[in-house]
């Protein structure tokens, strides 16, 4: 063993000690410093010959470069969905690293079946049945582009073909109907061999980003072929919802597979007021969520569910003699893209054992009603005016006068310190988005982030 290591191996517990503290105090700086840091980037070193060591290393990400993180886990980091991760989560995370078990195959040790129980415990938070099977896989684009290959393999299905088998050349041209998708609904199709100008858009209702449900069952009328539809539960500018009931209904008339991106909206299943917003998500074929937004673990987690586990074992079994056979409960190495790949279900298990449905949906409320406060105080603030109302978790809002990019990303810039928000475009006007999803926002941050709003704009007339 080289000396370094054998050195740290010997010192091991008080090594995992100091990171121990190093770690308290980032979480212990979120409050105070700032959500975006200025980036002053050290220069870059050639590749070390001998090492430091952990100490060593420790040090020096110390003081070079965990100063310009930003506070992506706090409260006040509201860009994109961003969520944070919860002590349980936290612990979680760090033992599986620790434990670092490939739960691949079921060939040692009981790692898949903890991930098959996380699954079932998630199914059950989202209030689907039984019928629908879950892996997990790194993010929502990977969890929307699973859902897409089963829903290739079926069309193929429908039309005498295996597409696993044969190719997506095989089944010819695929239609992609959708309302407002998400950006990865075409890197999907593009990683997928089905082609980014598969997807079709069709018209939303009126001012709003929701699907139009005549407009949509005339462009199914039209499709001649292979059709997917890609509903979605939750949009990322004004969190807007498809009707699912009335989409999942069509398919007594047309042929096609539901898809429902509900990477973040998903969670509005936890809260008995907003519950009705994903009414009929357990008749999907397939359903993206994300963990790491509102569950709050750690990057990188998001759940695949579908109705179709044996299209699935089709699209992404990698036989192999010393992986045993398929069997009744296929091994997770056949499921999902990845073959190994780290246990990402134990920092779900143990914020679902830690906290349970009533403090996730705690979590979930809390944020609904931090976004409707941020939405109600911008009503206030002469300068600024809300661009759609607060549906859920996210405020989207412009300047009153002369929104411009520019002007927007200037406002935003100046905030950075205070709360981290991320530009859009929506209904063609340049915009500001602030999402919350993080578990420790609360009042107090609102607070915050108002002030910060009005003396930006203070400053800037
Ligand atoms: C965030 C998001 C995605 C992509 O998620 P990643 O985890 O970044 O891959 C897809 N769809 C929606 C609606 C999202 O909000």
């Amino acid at each position: 063993m080289h000396p370094r290591l054998a050195a740290d191996l010997a010192e091991l517990p008080a090594l995992l000690e100091a990171t121990r503290v190093q770690a308290t105090g980032i979480l212990g700086r979120l409050d105070e410093q700032p959500v975006v840091p200025p980036l002053r980037l050290p220069a870059p070193e050639p590749l070390p010959e001998d090492g430091a060591g952990l100490s060593g290393a420790l040090a020096e990400f110390t003081r070079t470069w965990a100063p310009l993180f930003s506070a992506s886990p706090g409260p006040r980091y509201l860009g994109f969905v961003t969520g944070g991760v919860t002590p349980a989560a936290l612990a979680g995370d760090w033992l599986t690293a620790a434990a670092d078990q490939n739960p691949t195959s079921a060939l040692d040790g009981a790692a898949p079946e903890l991930e098959r129980r996380t699954i079932g415990w998630l199914r059950d938070l989202f209030g689907l049945g039984t019928a629908h099977h879950g892996a997990f896989v790194s993010g929502a684009t990977m969890s929307n582009t699973v859902g897409l290959a089963i829903a290739r393999e079926w069309l193929g299905d429908r039309a005498g073909v295996s597409v696993a088998e044969e190719g997506a050349a095989a089944l010819g041209r695929v239609t992609v109907l959708s309302g407002s998708p998400h950006s990865s609904i075409a890197k999907g199709l593009s990683m997928l061999g089905l082609g980014r100008t598969a997807l079709t858009p069709v018209p939303t209702v009126q001012d709003r980003e929701a699907v139009d449900l005549a407009a949509l069952e005339q462009a199914l009328t039209r499709v001649d072929g292979p059709c997917v539809v890609v509903a979605n539960a939750g949009t990322v500018n004004t969190v807007d919802f498809d009707d699912l009931r009335a989409i999942a209904a069509l398919r007594e008339r047309h042929d096609f597979w539901l898809h429902v991106d509900a990477a973040f909206g998903g969670f509005a299943a936890l809260s008995p007021d907003h519950a009705d917003l994903v009414a009929g998500l357990d008749a999907a074929d397939s359903i993206c969520i994300d963990l790491h937004k509102w569950l709050n673990v750690p990057y990188d987690s998001a759940v695949q569910f579908t109705r179709h586990p044996a299209l699935q074992v089709r699209v992404f079994q990698n036989a192999a003699a010393y992986l045993g056979p398929l069997g009744e409960t296929p091994d997770h190495v056949h499921l999902t893209p990845e073959n190994s790949r780290r246990l990402r279900a134990l920092a779900a298990w143990f914020t679902l054992r830690a906290y349970g449905r009533a403090g996730h949906r705690e979590i979930v409320q809390r944020n609904i009603a931090c976004a409707r406060a941020l939405g109600e105080a911008i009503k206030t603030i002469p300068g600024l005016r809300l661009l759609a109302p607060v549906r859920l978790n996210v405020v989207c809002f412009t300047l009153a006068e002369e929104p411009t990019a520019e002007r927007l990303a200037g406002l935003a810039a100046e905030m950075a310190e205070e709360a981290f928000l991320t530009p859009t475009t929506y209904a063609g006007v340049p915009a500001l988005r602030a999402a919350f999803s993080n578990w420790r926002t609360s009042g107090t941050d609102i607070d915050r982030i108002t002030g910060a709003l009005k003396d930006c704009l203070d400053g800037s007339s």
